[in-house]
């Protein structure tokens, strides 16, 4: 790794220490037992950090709910000037933020400088929206009377997040909260704790520079254990939790018992449906880059291919032709398109996923396996692959987070393949490759995809910060980033105003004194 300027890039962001615990430049206490973060590059291990106790965790608490009385009663454009400053560091910080995500998480060096381009990109939105937090007004019945709504902060928002994006989540998050006037406190997937300290490092530099108290930002590090802090906390009324189902479900469950509020980003189980209208070279492109980008690790990667019989043959052969040509290996080097898996528990469940959907009676069509030799000593690089299958598989309705891509076949018209496509328990990303007019109307129709996202003729991953991101049925519902997602990290407050020397009821009441 030392070639790719790593200890460069772990220097410039303040994560190069063999044992990273108590910060005093950032809001950090951890005192707990240390967690190692090894990178699935090439299996270094890159730092080890403590993690967080449960008395540490009363101190961010302190320091969150001290820093939130000052931090609401800011005025939200001067929030704004904050986030701004923050999304000017990451510009800067871009390049060694970029390698540390890909050195730590193992996507390629170019999904990782994509990562922080996500970063900057909520941040700019979130600049203009803290001059744009507004609600609506509206008439009352009463004579003399004026009705409108307001949204004020929230308070502690606690964020959970994944492996995969071990950066961007995050701030997708906090760069709403903190125009929003809440503060943050966030527990990062135990397998990427080093970007999470780094990212609190250029934070706290901001907060700093402006004299803000460092509880606006707070990290706490650990695994599901610490997160549960959070989730039972009465101080915390929102939970923002990103990851796999079977962690939103109890999540959910959790901060319901205590009537919080909870934002659900969990998995995924994407098709992209291939009509006899569609393009054929772009479905290539869509589909092959959708399947192995980030070794398959995308909430919203391509699962399935849903392909008409007619045109079957033609988008398997040009597929799996086009996997003849991918070049695994060490991801910070940029001739290669495919970087390793997470860990070996990742590449275990790669391999139980091919051999189910075989027991299952699929058909291998471009082999799996797991790379060993020069330059895949970490053991995390597999090989992508392809099987032909049936939907009702249970592996095809299961989220296996590795690169295996099942081609389906329909035959009859658009809307038997938007029923494959719905068929699933997950509902986050979905796609359709036509240039047929009326298919395309379809699938967006309220008949169509039952999906958060769906898309004509681009793939399923690659959402923009614009737009609001999330899915429904098992993916949970929330939704964040763009449009008016900002909405979940306020409270709603209706007013209603008499200017008049009576005190008419409403709906006509008579009550005389
Ligand atoms: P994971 O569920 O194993 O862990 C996610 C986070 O939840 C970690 O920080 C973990 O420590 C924490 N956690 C787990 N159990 C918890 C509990 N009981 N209480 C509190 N915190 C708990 O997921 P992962 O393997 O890191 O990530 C992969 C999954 O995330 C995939 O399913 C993927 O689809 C999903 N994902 C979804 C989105 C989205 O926006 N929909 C984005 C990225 C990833």
């Amino acid at each position: 790794a030392s070639q790719f300027g790593i200890t460069e890039a772990l220097e410039k962001l303040g994560v190069k220490a063999t044992n990273l615990g108590t910060s005093t430049g950032s809001n950090w206490f951890a005192n707990g037992t240390t967690i190692s973060s090894y990178s699935p590059v090439d299996g270094a291990l890159i730092g080890t950090v403590q993690t967080t106790t449960a008395a540490d965790y009363e101190k961010v608490m302190e320091a969150a709910t001290a820093a939130f009385k000052t931090f609401k009663v800011m005025p939200a454009p001067k929030r704004g000037e904050i986030v701004r400053q923050f999304g000017e560091k990451l510009r800067y910080y871009k390049e060694p933020l970029g390698k540390l995500v890909s050195y730590e998480m193992g996507k390629s060096y170019q999904e990782g400088l994509g990562e922080v381009q996500e970063m900057i990109d909520i941040c700019d939105f979130a600049v203009g929206l803290s001059r744009q937090l507004h609600g609506l007004t509206m008439h009352s019945e009463r004579f003399g009377h004026r009705m409108y709504e307001q949204y004020h902060p929230l308070g502690v928002v606690g964020i959970i997040s994944a492996f995969n994006f071990p950066v961007a989540v995050w701030s997708w998050n906090t760069a709403l909260a903190w125009i929003c006037g809440d503060v943050c406190v966030w527990k990062a997937s135990e397998k990427t704790p080093l970007c999470s300290i780094a990212c609190q490092n250029i934070i706290a530099e901001v907060l700093k520079e402006n004299n803000l108290p460092e509880g606006i930002s707070c990290i706490i590090n650990g695994d599901y254990k610490v997160g549960e802090l959070m989730t039972q906390d009465p101080r915390v009324p929102l939970v923002s939790a990103t990851g796999s189902t079977r962690m939103g479900k109890i999540v959910a469950q959790t901060v319901a018992g205590r009537l919080g509020k909870s934002l659900l980003e969990l998995g995924g189980n994407n098709a992209i449906i291939v009509t006899p209208d569609a393009d054929i070279k772009m479905t290539v492109i869509g589909a092959v880059f959708g399947a192995v980008g980030t070794a398959g690790q995308r909430c919203t990667s391509t699962r399935r291919l849903i392909i008409h019989e007619s045109i079957y043959d033609k988008v398997k052969d040009a597929v799996v032709a086009a996997y003849g040509q991918l070049r695994i290996g060490n991801p910070l080097d940029q001739n290669n398109h495919v970087g390793p898996l997470i860990d070996t528990d990742a590449v275990a469940l790669y391999n139980k996923a091919l051999q189910q959907v075989v027991a299952e009676g699929g058909t291998i069509l471009v082999e799996g396996g797991v790379l060993t030799g020069a330059g895949y000593e970490s053991g995390c690089y597999v090989k992508p692959a392809i099987a032909e299958a049936k939907n009702s598989f249970s592996i095809v309705q299961h989220e296996t987070f590795a690169p295996v891509l099942y081609l389906l076949k329909y035959s009859g018209d658009v809307h038997e393949a938007i029923e494959m496509q719905n068929n699933v328990a997950q509902g986050l990303s979905s796609a359709i490759m036509t240039n047929n007019l009326r298919e395309a109307e379809a699938f967006l129709s309220h008949a169509g995809s039952d999906c958060g996202i769906a898309n004509v003729n681009i793939g399923t991953s690659g959402a923009e910060i614009g737009g609001a991101f999330g899915g429904e049925k098992e993916t949970g519902g929330g939704r964040e980033s763009g449009s008016d997602a900002w909405k979940v990290y306020m409270r709603r407050q209706t007013n209603t105003i008499n200017y008049t020397t009576d005190l008419p009821l409403a709906q006509g009441i008579k009550f005389d004194l």
